[in-house]
C-alpha cells in the first residue's frame, strides 16, 4: 500500500482532535445536498485517519471523497475542538498528488499556465477573441453548446467574458494618489495584488479598487512580476508548484517598497495572509501586513476623515467604524444592494463588517442584508468545474436568498463568487448585476461606469455619489 504522503503524515495531530460530535453536519453545504457521511468533515476525517493508520490506500474512491469539499470553512467555525479540516483535506489532496493522482489537465494548467504565468495573458486574449467573434457569448441556443460536455463543461454554464487586454497591461507600475487628496499621515504606499480573475476577466474591478485607494490618499504600486497567488494549485494538492509561485510573489511584493499589501480578492488575500505561512511553510509569509481592500479602507477611515482640507468630499474614501452616509438620497432614488460574504473573507480572514460599512456609507445605496449572506455560493474555485451539478444545487439556495432580498445589485469581494453568482442568477432568469464592492463604491452616479462590453448594469436611477 502506498504511503499517505509527507504533508498528510505531519497532519496526524489535526485528525486526532476530532471527537466525532457531528456539529459540522449542520453547516456543511455539501452534506445539505447529498446527506452522505463521507461528504461531511467528520466523515472525511475518519477516512483520512484510516489512510494514516494504513487501513485504506490512496485509492480512487478516497480521491473522489476528498474532492467533495468546497473549502468553505463552515465546519471549522462550528467545531468545538478546533479541527482545521481545511488544512487536513488539502494535505490529503497533496498526498494524492504525491501518489501521482493529479489529472493531466490540472497538471498542465498548474505547471505550464499558472506556474510562470507568461502564457496566461495570450490564453486570455485568445479566449476573448473566440468569445467575441466565434462563439459570441455562447447564447443558450448555440449549437456550440452541444460540444461543451466533451471538454467537461456543462452546456448550460453562463461564461464570463475575458477582457481584450489584461489589467496589468493597462496600468503603470506606480499609481500615485492625486495631489488633491491630502493625507495627514504622509503618503502610504501599498502593493496591489491583482489576482488572475481580475487581471484576465474583471479588470474594471481592479481599476475601481485602485481608484478607491487613490481617493483615500494612498499611492499604489502594482508589481508587474506578481502572478497567480497559487490558490487553485495548492487547493488541488500540488504544494510543490504552489511553493514556486509563492516564492515569486513574495519576491515581487517585497521588492515593491510598499508597507502593506492590499487585494480585493478574498482567496488571494487568505492565501497571502495565512496559507503561504501555514500551508506552504514560508515562515514570514509575504513579510508585511496583508489587507482586504474593504478592511484597509475602513482602517484608513480615521486618517482620511482627519485630512479633508484639500480633498473634495466626493474624493474621500474614509469609511469610519460608524460610517453612515452624510446625505441620504430619497429612498425612491436609491439602489437596493446586498452583499454576499465570500467564505475566504468572512471565515478565512474574519472580515464581516467592513464591506457593509462601505456600502452603508454610499448615499444612493439602500443596503439590504440578505438571508444567510455568509453561506457558500457553491463556487469553490475549480469545484464548480468538476462538480457542476452539486455546485448549482448549493448556488440555488443563494439565488433564492437574493430573490427574497429583492435587490438590484449583489456585491461581493471575490471574483470567483462574482463568476458563480452571475452564472446562477442568469440561469434563474434574474436580472441582478453582480459586482465587487469597489466597483459600486467607485461610481459617482448614474452611468458612471466603463465596466466593459459584456457586463450588465441595471439603471442606477437618480444615483448621486
Ligand atoms: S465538528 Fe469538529 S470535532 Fe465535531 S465531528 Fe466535526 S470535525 Fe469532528
Ligand atoms: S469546508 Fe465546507 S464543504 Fe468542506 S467539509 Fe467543511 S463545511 Fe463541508
Amino acid at each position: 500500500m502506498r504511503e499517505p504522503g509527507t504533508e498528510l503524515s505531519r497532519r496526524r495531530d489535526i485528525a486526532d482532535k476530532c471527537r466525532s460530535c457531528g456539529n459540522c453536519r449542520a453547516v456543511c453545504p455539501i452534506f445539505a445536498e447529498i446527506g452522505r457521511e463521507d461528504s461531511v468533515a467528520r466523515g472525511k476525517v475518519a477516512l483520512i485517519r484510516a489512510v494514516l493508520d494504513g487501513e485504506l490506500g490512496l485509492t480512487e474512491i478516497f480521491d473522489e471523497r476528498i474532492q467533495l469539499c468546497l473549502n468553505c470553512k463552515a465546519c471549522i467555525d462550528v467545531c468545538p475542538n478546533d479541527v482545521r479540516v481545511d488544512d487536513l483535506i488539502l494535505s490529503a489532496r497533496s498526498g494524492l498528488v504525491e501518489a501521482g493522482r493529479l489529472p493531466f489537465i490540472k497538471r498542465f494548467i498548474f505547471r505550464h499556465l499558472l506556474r510562470r504565468g507568461r502564457l496566461l495573458p495570450p490564453v486570455g486574449k485568445t479566449a476573448a477573441f473566440f468569445q467575441r467573434f466565434v462563439l459570441r457569448g455562447l447564447p443558450k441556443n448555440s449549437p456550440f453548446r452541444l460540444l461543451l460536455p466533451a471538454v467537461g463543461i456543462d452546456r448550460d454554464r453562463v461564461f464570463p467574458q475575458f477582457a481584450r487586454a489584461t489589467f496589468m497591461e493597462t496600468v503603470p507600475e506606480v499609481i500615485p494618489a492625486p495631489d488633491t487628496v491630502a493625507a495627514s499621515d504622509g503618503r502610504p504606499r501599498v502593493a496591489y495584488f491583482v489576482g488572475c480573475a481580475a487581471n484576465l476577466i474583471y479588470p474594471e474591478s481592479a481599476r475601481a479598487a485602485i481608484e478607491m485607494l487613490n481617493r483615500a490618499g494612498v499611492d499604489v504600486v502594482v508589481p508587474k512580476s506578481q502572478g497567480c497567488c497559487g490558490t487553485p494549485v495548492f487547493n488541488a494538492g500540488d504544494f510543490v508548484t504552489a511553493r514556486e509561485m509563492a516564492t515569486r510573489n513574495i519576491e515581487a511584493l517585497r521588492a515593491s517598497g510598499a508597507e502593506a499589501v492590499v487585494t480585493a480578492c478574498a482567496s488571494c488575500g487568505l492565501t497571502l495572509k495565512r496559507e503561504y505561512a501555514e500551508l506552504l511553510g514560508f515562515e514570514d509569509g509575504v513579510g508585511m501586513p496583508v489587507y482586504d481592500l474593504t478592511e484597509y479602507l475602513v482602517l484608513r477611515g480615521g486618517a482620511a476623515s482627519e485630512s479633508r482640507e484639500v480633498a473634495e468630499p466626493s474624493e474621500s474614501a474614509g469609511f469610519s467604524a460608524s460610517a453612515e452616509p452624510s446625505e441620504v438620497a430619497p429612498s425612491s432614488t436609491r439602489v437596493r444592494v446586498t452583499y454576499h460574504d465570500p467564505c475566504h473573507l468572512v471565515r478565512g480572514q474574519g472580515v464581516y463588517e467592513e464591506p457593509r460599512q462601505i456600502l452603508r456609507a454610499i448615499p444612493w445605496v439602500e443596503f439590504v442584508e440578505m438571508r444567510d449572506a455568509d453561506r457558500c455560493c457553491g463556487g469553490g474555485g475549480s469545484f464548480s468545474l468538476s462538480h457542476y451539478d452539486l455546485s448549482k444545487a448549493v448556488g440555488r439556495r443563494k439565488v433564492e436568498a437574493i430573490r427574497d432580498a429583492d435587490v438590484d445589485i449583489v456585491t461581493t469581494e471575490c471574483q470567483a463568487c462574482v463568476m458563480q453568482l452571475s452564472d446562477m442568477l442568469a440561469q434563474a432568469g434574474m436580472d441582478v448585476a453582480v459586482i465587487s464592492v469597489a466597483e459600486l463604491a467607485a461610481q459617482r452616479g448614474a452611468g458612471d461606469t466603463d465596466s466593459g462590453e459584456a457586463r450588465r448594469w441595471p439603471a442606477v436611477a437618480g444615483a448621486q455619489g
